[in-house]
Parts: C-alpha cells; structure tokens; sequence
C-alpha cells in the first residue's frame, strides 16, 4: 500500500524516529527489544508519535485559554474515533519517517497500524459524526472538546457462528491505552439518590450515594495545523476503595462488590443504535456524563475569569442528541444550589448555553424517562425539570390562551403515558437552537416532531447538514484515489474538500477516467485479498461490489436487498447461460443484542448466502457475504473498494445517513431512496449520477393514510411472490423451513411497517439499470467521477463551520 501524502517537511529524522521509539519500549514499557511482541512496539511507536504531539496540544490549550475566547463543548454518549496511529501520522505528516525507522528496525509499519484495537465507543453514525467533529474542530483551530465516558467494554465484539450473531465483551483496554492521559487530579463527585431537603429558601440534596469521575484525556490532532484539540472521557471510580463498614465486619466480599456496583456507571456502552432502552443504569451513565462534564467547565470557567456573570459570553455546550440532556437541569442546578444565580438568571444563562441536535423522529427512538425513576435517582433534578415546565407552561398559556390540546402536546412531562418526561422536549424548550442534520429531516422535524414547537419558538430550529472528514475517509482510506487527486488538483483538498471542484474541467479526460479506474481495481483487490485471508472466500475483483454496511435495522431495509438478491438468483437459475453481470452483494453491520428482527435478518442474510455461495451453477456470477464485526477500520477497508452504495432506507426514516458520504467520495454510485442527505447527494452529483428508486416522504405518508396493503404487491408481482415463498418455505433453511415464517409474516400479515414491498418492484428494476451502465466501464468510471467531483460540499468541515457561526458563535484561535 502506498504511504499517504505527506504536508510537512520532515522536521523528524529518522534517525530520532528510530531513538524514541527504542527508549520507549525501553524505558516506557520496560521491555527488551529482542523479546518485544507486536503490540509492545506499538505502543512504543504510539508513545513516540504522542511525544511529538504533546507540544502543540500544551500550545494549542495555552492560546485557547489566553485569548479567553469563547469555547463549544460537544457532549456525547458515543465517539466512534477509530485506530488513532495511522490519523497521528497522518495529522503529523511523519507517514514515512515512521515507516522508515521502523523498517530499519525490521517491523512494519502496516502491520503495527493494524494490531491497535480500534476503540468501539460507539453505535454507529452518530457516534462517528462526533468523532469526523472533533477532526474538524482541531483541523479548523477552533477552540473546542468532546466531553463523553470512557466505557471499560465498548461495542461488543460480532462473531457468526453458525449464521447467527453471537456478542462477546471488547475489552479494548486489553494491551493499554497509550494515547490516553490519565489525569488523577482531575475527578469530581458525582451524586445519586438521597433527598431534597429546605432550609430556609435554600434547598439541599442530602444523604445521596457518591461515585467519583475521573478525567482521561486524549488528543485530537488537527491536519496541517498546529492546533491540537481535546477528548475528556470520563472513567467512575467507587468513591471510597471498600466500604469501610462492611469490611469491619469481615464481608470482604460485600464490600468490594459495592465498589463493583458504583463502577458499572462507566463499564459498558449500551449496544442499542435507533432504539430506546429505558434502564435504569443508562440514566445513571448520562447522568455520569453530564455531571463531570457541567462542573468541569463550570471550574475551567471561573479559575480562568473569576465569576460566573459572563458565562453565556464565553461558553456553548452542545447536545448530541438527548442523551446529555440532564446537562440542563445540572447546569440550573450548580448555579442556583452553588453559586448563588436566582432561578431566572440560571434559567436564561441555560437558555443561552444550550443547543441541540436531534437525530431521529422516529418514536421507538425517542428517550422519555419515567418521573418515578428520575424522582428516585435524581430528585433535585426532577424538582428542576417540574420547575422548567411550569414556568413553559405558563408563557405559553399566556401566549395560546383558546389553543386546548397544546398544553398537554407541549407539557415536558407525558400525562398520557404513565407520566413521562420527554427529553427531547425539555431540550427544546431550554435551547437556543435545536438543528437537524439534512433538508429533509430538518423540514420534517418541524413538520412533525415538532409542529407545536416551530409555532412557539419560530427561530429557533434549523438545518446543518452532516458530513465526513475527508482526512479518514479519504486521504487515511484510499491512498490511490488521493495520489489520483493529488496529481490532478495538487494535495490541497484535504483541509479544502470544495477543491474537488477543480476536477470538473478534466471529468473527460481519458487518462483521469483509466487512473480512477485503476485505482478502484486496487482498492477491490485489497479487499478480495482480506477476504481470501480472514474469511477464506474469494471473489472476482472485476464483480460489481455492491455494498451495503451499516447497523442492521428494519428500517434501513437489508430485507429489501436481500429479496434482490433472492430474485437475481432466481434469475440466473432460470438462464444461467444469459450473460450476467457478476456481482458480490457484501452486508456488515451488528444487531443491538435484545432487537430479535435485526439479529433473525443476520441469520437469513448468512442462510441465503450459503446457498447461493454453495450452488454450482451460480459460480461467480453471485456472492454473497457478510462480513462479521463491522468497525471503522472495516469501513476503511471497505468503502474505497464498494461500486455501489446501498442507501435504501423508507423515506422519512433515516435522518442523513453519513456512510452515504463516504461511499460517494471515495467514487461509488449510490443506489438510494430520496431519504436523508441522499437528496442533497442527489442534487450535488446531478441526478444522472445516481440511480433513485421508490416512494418520497411524501408518497409514504398518503400510503399509510391511504392504508397500506402489502398483500397488494405480493398478488401482483410475481417475482416478489417466488422470494417471499422462498423464504417462507426453507428453500434457504431447509434445515428448519419454518425459519423464516415470521420475517416473512411480518411484512405480508403484520403491515410491512417499512413498507418493503411498496418499494420492491421500483428497487429491483433500478438494479437492472445498475447492471446496464457496468457493462460500460468507461462511462461508470465518468458516473463515478462526477461523484466524487461533487462531493466537496458534504465535508464535515463545511457542516462545523456552519456549527460554529450559526450556533455555537466561535471563531478559530490563532496560534
Ligand atoms: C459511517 C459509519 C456509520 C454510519 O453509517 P450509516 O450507513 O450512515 O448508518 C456507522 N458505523 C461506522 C463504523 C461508520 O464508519
């Protein structure tokens, strides 16, 4: 693999290279080179690269805290960052002195990259938009940190054994984590329970449990800067080692396990993607996050200016979505328990700190906690939120004295529900802006989610839509698509993505149309030989590689892939000698552990591809794959090999998508409903560039209205019917033929929630215009071209740009 492109003149020698990583393993890890393992000397290669890190993040803080700008802090259940060593190098521009040193030393630089763990903190998209973030933050200079938890076991590890998915605990921590600081001076309390007490007019939380958060502290580095941004995540530590009481009476065991119990807060991420879980350790870890998170700027604030007076001056926290939105009543809560701000003081400084991003309309998704179990966890805080929602409710009133239903519509507490508070609500109604992340979903959420809201509060919601650093997903990614751009519009496009602009004069050229070509070839060739390795498979790299990873979700419709792949084959059974276009249709993606449809898909995708895998007349005219354990590693492996992008989601239900981005920049063709920022794809790459199927927003909200009958499709589409029959009969389990019945049941007898079939006849025909412009390699590669050309746009720097002027109000720091 060619090295990425490196900015800066070396201003490392090798020669130092090969020193400091020596002395580390040395000295650091304490380890004799001649018996170092791999990962020894990866994490003597890591702790040499952060050395050379370190000056310009104590710079880049320094000038941050001197100028006393105004600081966005980004909260976040999930960051989704990926390997670090490979970005650092890259950040650095010190690629090849590394790989120098370190072949002079023997070892290999793409096998050490390789052997890091990659840090799955993370579900899936909004995970990792929080991660390209904080990549644009730095890469920008703008003054800015990610707050979030230092989970002990990220997302579990997927095996499939069998064809099903198995979890096991990624203990990613296994081999340390030499990126991370451990700052031991820097750890707050964190209260639960307890009751909240008057005392005169002051009220008092009182005789609450304790745990302790601890600071861990990573370094973002910023591209072709000096600007070095900040991660903090938080790690619970049981606030006494053992319990005193209990280890006098000789119950060792007892109370080491209490210390057990209050370190569970930062033990696990919840594997749930687009689904709300409602337990009771979740609340605990948000509250975890935003508590630390809140008193923490809270001290950086006034041991840098004194008072408290100018804090809606010089600070922004932002919400990803609901889940740190109990940084609101915390934050009310400081300044009115501790330092003495006046219930409307405190409640307009929120109102002025906060902003919000929601990313779902979706119900199952929405975070409603019941008033029961806040009460009993977070009493003052409840009392807090009641507060906030009287006071809402009484301008509104006011405001809407004839309007009936609105009160109990917009109430931040759910009467009809078993009393529930809304968090979406409450983080609507205590913030300055609440933004979307497409037109689309931006349009709808104001439509729908959020009708009464828009009416109430008319400035308040906007669009940014998302985007991806094209440092990782293109320059990290696919290193000969970059040398292909770097020798037609110079290497400049990495921190100005709208450069690719510049592409548009040369889209006809023949020599640019073969290089592009070519470099797909390697990237598929790379892949072909990764699965030969790991999955004993091979796959004809000329195939189209049709691609289709993300978390297995009903409404992301892998069912409606696979019923083409089912209809394709019995295509090809029915005239194996037509001449087909071979094909690799390639699924990863996980299940969250308790959702039984997306694990029952995983199996069927694994059932289906045996069969066709194994049937001799298909040979390489069809494979099918799954490959286990998707990451952002996997992703960067995969996405610059993929042809076509499957982007199939009912429309109105996926709010931007971000894999979306990256498979069109690095030159794949979408396949794709008008749903998220495919419409906006759409009108960048021009509607001749990519092949759109189906139902609108629209068209599936008169559908339902209409009512929708999914038996309708099935009388009238005969080839809908032999996959549906198929499937529901074993032709893909004859083992247990009745495996599928209920998939099956579930889209003809139960609704079809996401409308499967509706789409099926539009999704397949589009396929066979898929197969019709492969034949033409030439003008593919042009399709392919136009993509990419037009994809400056969907940066993540453009989207943190518009961030920080419409929302956040911070400008770069100099340094
Ligand atoms: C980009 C990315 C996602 C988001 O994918 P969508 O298809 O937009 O849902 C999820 N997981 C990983 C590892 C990613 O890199």
């Amino acid at each position: 693999m060619n090295a990425p492109f490196s900015y800066a003149s070396p201003t490392v020698s090798v020669e130092a290279l090969k020193n400091s990583i020596a002395y580390k393993l040395m000295f650091t890890l304490g380890k004799d080179p001649a018996i170092a393992n791999r990962h020894e000397w990866l994490n003597a290669t890591l702790f040499a690269v952060r050395d050379r890190m370190v000056e310009r993040w104590l710079r880049s803080s320094r000038a941050q805290l001197s100028q006393e700008v105004r600081q966005v802090y980004y909260l976040s259940m999930e960051f989704l960052i990926g390997r670090t060593l490979s970005n650092a190098l890259l950040s650095l521009g010190i690629y090849d002195e590394v790989k120098s040193a370190l072949d002079e030393m023997g070892l290999d630089l793409e096998a050490l990259i390789d052997e890091e763990n990659d840090p799955g903190l993370g579900n899936g998209g909004l995970g990792r938009l929080a991660a390209c973030f904080l990549d644009s933050l730095a890469t920008l200079q703008l003054p800015g940190r990610g707050y979030g938890i230092r989970y002990e076991y990220g997302m579990f590890r997927q095996n499939i054994i069998d064809g099903r998915q198995k979890e096991s605990p990624d203990y990613w921590l296994e081999y340390g984590n030499p990126w991370e600081f451990e700052r031991y001076n820097t750890r707050y309390k964190v209260r639960f329970g307890g009751r909240v007490q008057l005392e005169g007019k002051k009220t008092r939380w009182v005789e609450t449990e304790e745990i302790i958060a601890v600071a861990h502290d990573q370094i973002i580095p910023g591209y072709d800067t000096d600007a070095a941004n900040t991660l903090r995540l938080w790690r619970a530590q049981a606030s006494s080692e053992i319990n005193l009481g209990k280890f006098n009476q000789g119950d060792y065991f007892a109370a080491v396990e209490d210390k057990n119990h209050s370190e569970n807060v930062s033990r696990v991420l919840y594997p749930d993607d687009s689904t709300y879980s409602g337990r009771e350790l979740r609340l605990r870890q948000e509250y975890f996050l935003v508590s630390a998170t809140v008193q923490d700027i809270l001290h950086r604030h006034f041991s840098l200016h004194k008072t408290y007076a100018n804090l809606a001056d010089k600070i922004a926290i932002h919400l990803n979505d609901t889940h740190p939105v109990l940084s609101i009543p915390e934050l009310i809560r400081l300044l009115i328990d501790e330092h003495k701000f006046n219930w409307n003081d405190a409640f307009e400084v929120a109102c002025q700190v906060f902003s919000y991003t929601n990313h779902t309309l979706m119900s199952e998704a929405l975070e409603t906690w019941p008033v029961d179990m806040l009460g009993k966890i977070l009493p003052r805080h409840l009392q807090i939120i009641f507060e906030i929602n009287d006071y809402f409710l009484k301008t509104l009133q006011e405001q809407y004295p004839n309007d009936i239903g609105l009160l109990s519509r917009a109430s931040i507490i759910d009467e009809s529900n078993g009393r529930r508070v809304r968090m979406a609500w409450l983080a609507v109604v205590v913030s300055h802006k609440v933004n979307g992340v497409s037109e689309l979903h931006a349009s709808l959420m104001v439509q729908s989610l959020f009708a009464d809201f828009a009416r109430i509060f008319p400035t308040r919601f906007c669009n940014v839509t998302n985007g991806v650093t094209p440092r990782r997903w293109l320059a990290l990614a696919n290193p000969p698509l970059s040398d292909v751009l770097d020798n037609n519009i110079g290497h400049t496009w990495r921190t100005d993505l709208s450069q690719l602009d510049e592409l548009k004069p040369r889209l006809d050229y023949p020599a640019l149309n073969e290089a592009v070509r070519e470099a797909k070839l390697e990237n598929k060739r790379r892949l072909a030989g990764w699965l030969a390795a790991h999955m004993n498979m091979v796959v004809n790299p000329n195939a189209l590689f049709d691609v289709q990873i993300k978390r297995i979700h009903e409404y992301k419709r892998q069912l409606m892939n696979v019923l083409h792949v089912i209809t394709r084959y019995n295509r090809i059974k029915a005239d194996p000698d037509a001449d087909w276009v071979p094909r690799v249709v390639i699924f990863a993606g996980k299940a969250a552990s308790a959702y039984y449809m997306a694990r029952h898909i995983i199996h069927f995708i694994n059932d289906v591809s045996r069969v066709i895998n194994n049937d001799p007349v298909i040979n390489d005219r069809l494979k099918v794959v799954f490959i286990p354990d998707y990451s952002v590693s996997l992703a960067q492996l995969i996405i610059p090999a993929a042809d076509l992008s499957e982007q199939i989601s009912l429309a109105g239900t996926e709010a931007s998508g971000t894999s979306n981005m990256k498979f069109a920049l690095n030159g794949a063709l979408t396949i794709g409903t008008l749903d998220g920022a495919n419409v906006e794809i759409r009108e960048h790459v021009g509607k001749e560039n990519i092949f759109i199927f189906g139902n609108t927003a629209k068209e599936v909200e008169q559908l339902r209205a209409r009512g929708y009958s999914p038996r309708e499709y099935y009388d009238s589409d005969e080839e809908l019917r032999q996959a549906l029959t198929q499937a529901g009969t074993g032709v893909f389990s004859p083992d247990e033929p009745e495996r599928y019945r209920d998939l099956v049941d579930s889209l003809l007898n139960f609704g079809d929630r996401y409308q499967v079939l509706a789409d099926y006849r539009s999704y397949v025909d589009c396929q066979d215009k898929v197969d019709a412009l492969y034949r033409q390699p030439e003008l593919w590669a042009s399709s392919a071209m136009h993509n990419i050309a037009n994809m400056g746009y969907f940066s993540s720097d453009r989207t943190i740009q518009e961030y920080a002027k419409q929302i956040w109000h911070i400008d770069p720091v100099r340094l």
